[in-house]
């Protein structure tokens, strides 16, 4: 009987399928990935790849997004309910205050967000190439959507610009105990600390480093100086970091931060939307798919 890993193997074969997961999918899921990265490399990666199927073993923004880039693709999801409660967190009220008083005001919508929201927004951002798209906007007034916590962060690189906020968080992130992490500095006190920009600002002011998931990984991988890390972002990214660095410890805060929406997805959800073609993402209505995909498609110019 064929293990699980080899029936994957054998359905994408046949579907000229590839998988793409996001780092905080779980470990095994991981393993039967073509791809594992985070938002940007993900969605940059939908783009170039050729296959007809994309299996994205994330959650529903990153489905969406890779539909919105690659409308000829099937998008499958895994697991349809698994969804990012930030992506939602913006109240379209806020953003039309906003353009109403300042007529050179940029949206810039960090990609963890429904299309919806992209479609309000004039360019989207990840945590990885934030910085740099807001330091090249024309734009003075930025208006930051979902996320209070990674605004408030590329505020600090680019002070030459006035920052608007909205009140969304990762609750993740927003809700990682500083003083969990202090311990574990006291604990291990060779320990570089490592952390994720939407995470609250006590943790940020614990760190060595602050950076996107991708950011984190390189980081551990190219400090070879340092053998031990504490790491402030969803445990699941564990996987890639002890490929990276098996040499070298990881240490999470004691209450374990987990994402329990990519934590959810199974490789026997993989296999069943690879037989059965169900949870095909759907394009969403014209006018809103065209400004939401011109959002992502000025990140990815912007960004090069
Ligand atoms: S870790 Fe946070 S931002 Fe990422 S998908 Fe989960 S809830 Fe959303």
């Amino acid at each position: 009987m064929n293990t699980k890993k080899e029936r994957i193997q054998q359905l994408k074969e046949e579907k000229n399928a590839v998988i793409l997961a996001h780092y905080y999918a779980p470990p095994e899921v991981q393993e039967v990935a073509d791809y594992i990265g985070d938002s940007f490399c993900l969605s940059k990666l939908a783009v170039q790849l050729t296959n007809p199927v994309l299996v994205f073993c994330g959650v529903s923004f990153m489905g969406e997004s890779a539909k919105l880039l690659n409308p000829e693709k099937t998008v499958l999801m895994p697991d349809a309910t698994a969804d990012c409660p930030m992506a939602h967190m913006v109240d379209k009220a806020v953003i039309d205050a906003a353009r109403e008083q300042y007529e050179d005001l940029a949206v810039v919508c960090y990609i963890n967000s429904t299309a919806q929201i992209k479609s309000w927004s004039d360019v989207c951002v990840t945590s990885a190439n934030a910085v740099k798209i807001v330091r090249n906007l024309p734009n003075k007034n930025i208006l930051f959507i979902p996320d209070r916590n990674l605004g408030h962060f590329v505020a600090e690189q680019v002070p030459e610009k006035h920052f608007f906020y909205n009140e969304g968080y990762c609750p993740r992130h927003e809700f990682m105990s500083a003083d969990e992490v202090r311990e574990l500095k006291e604990a291990h006190p060779q320990a570089q600390v490592l952390v994720h920009p939407e995470c609250n600002g006590q943790i940020l002011d614990l760190a060595d480093y602050i950076g996107s998931t991708s950011g984190i990984i390189n980081y551990a991988g190219e400090h070879t100086e340092c053998s031990e890390f504490i790491i402030g972002t969803v445990s699941g990214v564990v996987y890639k970091l002890s490929e990276k660095r098996p040499d070298a410890r990881f240490y999470f805060p004691k209450t374990r931060p987990s994402c329990p929406d990519m934590e959810q997805i199974t490789l026997d959800q993989v296999i069943h939307v690879l037989t059965t073609g169900e949870n095909e993402v759907a394009m969403p209505p014209e006018a809103l798919a065209q400004q939401a995909e011109q959002a992502l498609s000025n990140m990815l110019k912007l960004a090069k």
